[in-house]
């Protein structure tokens, strides 16, 4: 699959809305290929008092739901198409749930493709020799 395939299934997945007089959701959504070629979406929950998430923490959660782990691509887009990349807690998440996850190829603009590897490197994990 290829990153303009998954940009178009993130896109869709988009669905702005008020969800209380305080809270909205689906601004942003996210979609992620699984190791097994599944593809795996969320969106946004905006929150006060920090309670609401990321959409690649609601795709992620979709996944390991569905008994995956392992990343290969991400892609997350605004709900007026702008390609975003994931947050620093989203980079931390996703590298911390499959060993292999720092592999993961995030499209982080137009055109511009990274590994989580490349946007955290110099992990706090102890490296193993
Ligand atoms: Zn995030």
């Amino acid at each position: 699959m290829t990153f303009e395939e998954l940009y178009d299934i993130a896109r869709k997945t988009l669905n702005p809305k008020k969800l209380s007089k305080s809270s909205y959701a689906g601004s942003v959504a996210a979609a992620i290929l699984s190791e097994n070629g599944k593809v795996y979406t969320g969106v946004c929950i905006d929150t006060p008092s920090s309670m609401g998430f990321c959409a690649e923490h609601a795709a992620i959660a979709a996944m390991i739901t569905a008994g995956e782990n392992r990343i290969v691509k991400l892609v997350s887009v605004y709900k007026d198409g702008t390609i975003i990349p994931p947050c620093g807690r989203c980079r931390e998440f996703i590298s911390q749930i499959h060993d292999d996850n720092y592999k993961c190829e995030v499209m982080v603009k137009k055109d511009t493709v990274v590994t989580i590897y490349d946007l955290i490197p110099y992990r706090w994990e102890k490296e193993e020799n």
